[in-house]
């Protein structure tokens, strides 16, 4: 179907020579971004199909209009992705947008401690521009920072990242997206030489031998277990994963090792593999380096050290290498597990060397493949202008710089030379009185962050906090001094790219409520009331800003050049990166593209390489006081991340429980008077939280599961980082467990 546009004034002057942010006159207001308007040309009982806002799978959706309105959704049968599948997020998909809890008009807080009040966006936005401007003017630039997300589109992305640095010269922002796959990022650019996960769906269809790792694909990323349930070739299903989750239920062979004892156990499987010869000696000649470093490090890591740090048998591991061994076509998957790890980056570099070392990688199902977690992480990666340049450049590179620089016609000295702080080191940098001033976008930080407390604490040490966002009740929002309405996912356009690389739509087939505007156009807004509207001029709409982003990728892995417009996304049922000119007319609905099928890695000798290391302590080992390890991660299919959208459906909320439950093994509940349902108490140095029990044998004896669902889970959790990726370690901290009798609930 046609492309939406989104009718603008044309009231932008010609492009002249940037002189950096002044003010300037302001000749545009919110009402020339069509608010109060549906500025969709689509036929009022049309079908037209979108990517799912919610996870990284990138499912496509039918929505179906009946007088205007987007009434129903249906999972689009032809999309490569789904196949006509959804799980109970995407069926649901519309409900969030109907809550009575969106923000409708932007709104202020007078003073700390008191109640935000409606506003207009002449009022906010001056605010906005003159609290920000001052921050900077008495504490330097690089005092106000912002944190983003996964969950808007690329091209709002692109614009907050460019305005951000290019226009308001703020050096330090990063996403919400550091908290589930900056480990993965990593791990990639250093081993293959760019963040590029090589696989295409169809892998999942076409192994022999299926390896998850700290996954549990069959709730977090439900479609993608549907297409393993496709595979026609009986293959084993391997889960390695301390939980016996949903997945590890249905997979064929299930490994509980200890939790963090992953670099250990991997490390021992290489050294098995390569004792019994399951070694792909002409791939790792052809096209790897620093295996013989590699092979001298494992063999230090005996089958009885595997066991006694895992508690996985020789036996088993035997078996577990004959089964990888054997395999034709075997794919390794990981997700949170791996990449939310005291030593995550090096853990999942102990995969991709397996990967490697027994050539299971460039052919069909085969693959290091890490999952990532939101529907735009993949977008975030190469296009937030975070801690990367756009286009997946280089801050660091004076080239890149320039290239950028000239793409974008802005001045280069615009451009910072270095990459931003991390997400921890932002909110260190609050606490230290450094960061003065914050920007936070679309996402939950005051619920999601690990060590909760501490990051609600910097919150208030803030001299000014403004958030952008589509609700006025999240726990972040409690802390602002001023709220941007957004609109939502299917209330604006643009494109997502999800976990295998592949490029689709997302289109306005809803108009907003009251005065919400789309992120992007909250940007442009910002843009003229700060006064450097002349380094953003090309950026008119979010098809133009995808064009520029097309531009900067070219020449790089993640070329997508031959990408000319919206349309041609739609015509083929997204389009995976890299896509360059030359590759535009082979491309069909069916087309998969994996990377590295030449063998061809992106480092300048073109090899992959072997990265190891001595494995490391947790930050908060168990002892007498605290003996127990808390895990957290996903609860249900039906609940997202903070929930500030999936507990807005009365369908979903029937299928996970309303209140925080923790998951206890059944002798260790005998052994603490711990029955089912009774209230505990769970304490960890930081806090202390009241939970159901929920005495069940998916977790081991001595560990603990609490979703991170409910926010309460993360005031328990400890701020350690992979030292590498920064990522946060959700899945370990030393806590207790009691019977809530005779104890206060927290
Ligand atoms: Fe949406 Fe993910 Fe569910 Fe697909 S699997 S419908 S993308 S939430």
């Amino acid at each position: 179907m046609a492309t939406k546009q989104v009718t603008l004034k044309k009231l932008i002057p010609p492009i002249r020579q940037w002189e950096g942010p002044k003010t300037q006159r302001l000749v545009r207001t919110p009402g020339d971004f069509g608010l109060g308007q549906v500025p969709v040309e689509m036929k009022p009982d049309a079908t037209t199909n979108v990517i799912c806002g919610f996870c990284s799978t990138g499912c496509g959706l039918n929505i179906h209009m009946k007088d205007g309105q987007a009434v129903s959704l249906t999972p689009t049968t032809d999309y490569p992705v789904n196949m006509g599948m959804a799980c109970p997020k995407g069926w649901e998909a519309l409900t969030p947008l109907q809550a009575n809890d969106r923000a409708t008009t932007p709104m202020i807080r007078e003073q700390r401690g008191g109640k935000l009040v409606a506003t207009d966006w002449h009022n906010a936005l001056t605010e906005f521009t003159t609290r920000f401007k001052r921050v900077q003017k008495e504490h330097g630039k690089e005092s106000v920072a912002f944190i983003s997300t996964g969950q808007i589109v690329t091209e709002e992305m692109a614009y907050l990242g460019a305005l951000a640095k290019f226009g308001m010269g703020i050096k330090h922002g990063d996403g919400n997206t550091r908290q589930c796959m900056a480990t993965a990022v990593v791990a990639y650019k250093q081993s293959f030489g760019f963040d590029a996960p090589p696989y295409t769906y169809q892998d999942f269809e076409e192994s022999d031998v299926i390896v998850l790792v700290g996954s549990n694909l069959c709730i977090a990323h439900p479609i993608m277990w549907q297409r393993v349930e496709r595979n026609q070739n009986n293959p084993e299903i391997i889960v390695i994963d301390p939980r016996k989750t949903e997945t590890a239920v249905a997979a064929t062979q299930h490994y509980p090792i200890t939790p963090k004892s992953d670099l250990v156990f991997f490390y021992g499987l290489a050294k098995i593999l390569l004792e019994k010869n399951y070694v792909d000696e002409a791939f790792l000649e052809a096209h790897c380096e620093g295996y013989q470093e590699f092979y001298e490090h494992i063999q230090k890591f005996t089958l009885d050290e595997v066991e006694q740090c895992s508690g996985i048998t020789p036996e088993q591991m035997e078996y577990l290498a004959e089964t990888i061994g054997n395999g034709q076509r075997v794919s390794f998957w990981w997700t949170m597990g791996i990449n939310q790890g005291h030593e995550a980056v090096r853990t999942a570099q102990a995969i991709i060397n397996i990967a490697l070392m027994t050539g299971n990688i460039g052919r069909p199902g085969t693959g290091a493949n890490s999952i990532t977690g939101q529907c735009n992480a993949m977008g975030s990666r190469l296009f937030s202008n975070t801690t990367g340049l756009l286009g997946g450049h280089d801050f660091a590179n004076a080239q890149d710089r320039e290239k950028v620089a000239d793409i974008l016609d802005i001045d280069v000295s615009l451009i910072p030379d270095a990459p931003s702080m991390a997400y921890d080191q932002i909110v260190n940098g609050i606490h230290d009185g450094k960061i003065k001033g914050l920007w936070v976008i679309a996402t939950n930080g005051a619920h999601s962050w690990i060590h909760q407390d501490r990051y609600k604490e910097a919150m208030e040490k803030l001299d000014y906090l403004v958030v952008q966002d589509m609700y006025t009740t999240t726990e972040t929002v409690e802390y602002a001094d001023l709220l941007l309405p957004a609109a939502g996912w299917a209330e604006k356009d643009g494109t997502f790219i999800n976990s295998e690389r592949r490029v689709g739509l997302v289109k306005k087939v809803a108009k907003a409520p009251g005065d919400a505007l789309s992120d992007f156009n909250i940007f442009r807004l910002i843009t003229d009331y700060w006064g450097c509207r002349d380094a953003f001029a090309s950026w008119t709409s979010p098809e133009k800003v995808f064009q520029l982003l097309t531009k900067l990728s070219e020449g790089q892995p993640c070329d997508i050049s031959g990408i000319k417009n919206y349309q041609q996304i739609d015509a083929q049922g997204g389009i995976q990166w890299p896509c360059l000119p030359q590759d535009v007319a082979g491309l069909n609905k069916d087309n998969q593209r994996r990377l590295f099928g030449d063998g061809r890695f992106y480092h300048t000798n073109q090899r992959a390489k072997f990265i190891f290391a001595d494995p490391q302590q947790v930050a908060e080992p168990t002892d007498k006081d605290f003996s127990m390890i808390l895990l957290t991660g996903r609860g249900s299919s039906a609940q997202w991340h903070t929930q500030t959208r999936t507990k807005k459906s009365a369908v979903l909320r029937k299928l996970y429980p309303q209140s925080i439950y923790v998951e206890i093994h059944p002798d260790d509940a005998d052994d603490l008077g711990i029955k089912p349902n009774d209230l505990v108490l769970v304490k960890s140095r930081r806090a202390g939280v009241t939970a159901t029990a929920l005495v069940t044998p998916t977790v081991q004896r001595g560990q603990l599961f609490m979703p991170m669902h409910y926010a309460k889970a993360n005031q328990l959790t400890m701020g350690s980082f992979d030292p590498y990726s920064r990522q946060p370690s959700y899945k370990f901290c030393a806590v207790a467990v009691m019977s809530a009798v005779n104890t206060s609930p927290s």
